[in-house]
């Protein structure tokens, strides 16, 4: 099956909203295995969202439309449906009913205005919005099925799942079983070639890459688990503690299962990641179980305060030093109760580099209540100042993943 997805509105074409519908839509289909063959992105104007919609319903099976369902003028999505469809706009009596218990409920006045959100082309499918006023329209047009989704990013996803992946799984012959193997510290291509003979003991299996923000990851899809499952143990052997995780697995989460497992506590000191570390950590909810707290010590004063790094380290090594780092990282242990500590100290740019200390130089230290203090020197090199510092954050938190899992 052949899918193309329409998003509408004037905001999407000056770049003032970003189309993350479309993104959103895209990673679903896939994750379905209906092919996409193209996606059109088309302003609030009857005559090209006639255009795009007719040349969509000619070239795909499932046409998806997003945005252009409300009251407003600008909202066109359901008049150029009825005019492709040839039928006349009825009033829906049980989308109207819906319409009104919701302004009901919450206690609001109901303008005449939004009684067109119950206006469906005759012939189509209304179907019921359960977070919202406007209700979705599921129409065929020629050998397509369109369905026209509301524009609000929460809407349109509860909707597409309720609607249109049911609609997708009637369809689809067999189920498919889908993988995600996620590696850290590893290039794509060394990657592809270290698998290669196991990708060849596998030919069924479809196999593919991503890369995304330092982590590899590998894509299964098969419609038998258990050559899917014999595929990853193979790749698992292969690849040791380069695998980070599956599925819905993070550098995140994964660190937090490794402390909670073993009921250890980690605290951060941060000069040049200026707190990414634990806002990364803190991504996962739950987080405040193993994460102690965070220390930022951009100035020497605060790390010798807070953290009582020696004036003497600083001065002789400098703050970005692999001294420094380990001061820092001791520091933190020493300052609270926690077992782990992660410090950092770099030049993340784009000035403030020299020929000795380039910019990207980012010094990583780990320590532990028992003494142990490891520092690993990195040259991320001059990437601009957001890409060293989320480098400097994946390489912190994978140096620390290493230990927890070996010590
Ligand atoms: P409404 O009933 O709210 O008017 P609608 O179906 O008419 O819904 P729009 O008016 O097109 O939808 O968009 C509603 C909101 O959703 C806007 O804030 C818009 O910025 C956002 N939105 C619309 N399309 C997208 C998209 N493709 N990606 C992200 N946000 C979007
Ligand atoms: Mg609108």
């Amino acid at each position: 099956m052949k899918s193309i997805i329409i998003s509408t509105g004037d905001e999407l074409l000056t770049g003032s909203t970003l189309d993350t519908n479309t993104n959103w839509i895209a990673s679903r289909l896939t994750e379905l295995d209906v092919e996409l063959i193209c996606c059109f992105t088309v302003g609030d104007d009857r005559d090209k969202l006639l255009w795009a919609i007719k040349q969509a319903t000619e070239k795909a099976q499932l046409v998806i439309i997003t945005g252009g369902l409300g009251p407003t003028d600008d909202d066109l999505t359901r008049f150029v449906l009825a005019e492709l469809a040839n039928s006349e706009l009825i009033e829906d009596t049980h989308s109207l009913t819906v319409i009104e218990n919701f302004f009901r409920l919450r206690n609001r006045q109901m303008i005449e205005r939004n009684r067109i959100q119950a206006m469906i082309p005759a012939g189509a499918d209304a179907l019921d919005n359960p977070v919202g006023t406007a209700p979705g329209i599921k129409i065929s047009i020629g050998q397509a099925t369109v369905f026209a989704l509301p524009g609000v990013p929460s809407e349109m996803k509860r909707m597409f799942d309720l609607y249109v992946a049911k609609w997708i799984a009637q369809r689809q012959p067999a189920k498919i079983y889908r993988k995600k193997i996620h590696c850290i510290g590893i290039g794509e291509s060394n990657l592809v070639s270290r698998l290669e003979p196991i990708v060849k003991k596998f030919p069924q299996i479809r196999f593919g890459t991503t890369a995304k923000g330092g982590v590899i990851t590998i894509n299964l899809a098969y419609d038998k688990l258990e050559a899917i499952d014999a595929f990853t143990s193979d790749i698992t052997g292969e690849l040791g503690d380069i695998v980070l995780g599956f599925d819905d697995d993070t550098l995140s989460s994964v660190i937090g299962k490794l402390l909670k497992r073993r009921k250890q506590s980690l605290v951060t000191t941060e000069s040049c990641t200026g707190g990414l570390i634990a806002k990364t950590i803190t991504d996962t909810a739950g987080a405040s179980e193993y994460f102690a707290g965070g220390f930022v010590c951009y100035s020497n004063e605060l790390k010798q305060k807070l953290l009582g790094v020696p004036e003497k380290t600083l001065i002789e090594h400098g703050t970005v030093s692999e001294q420094t780092a380990e001061a820092m990282a001791k520091g933190a242990i020493n300052a609270t109760n926690a077992n782990w500590s992660i410090a950092t100290t770099g030049i993340a740019g784009p000035t403030g580099g020299t020929k000795e200390k380039p910019v990207g130089l980012v010094y990583i230290a780990i320590a532990n209540d028992s003494d142990l203090v490891d520092v690993q020197k990195f040259l991320f090199g001059n990437l601009g100042r957001d890409t060293v510092r989320e480098r400097a954050t994946i390489a912190a938190l994978n140096f620390l993943r290493k230990y927890l899992l070996d010590n």
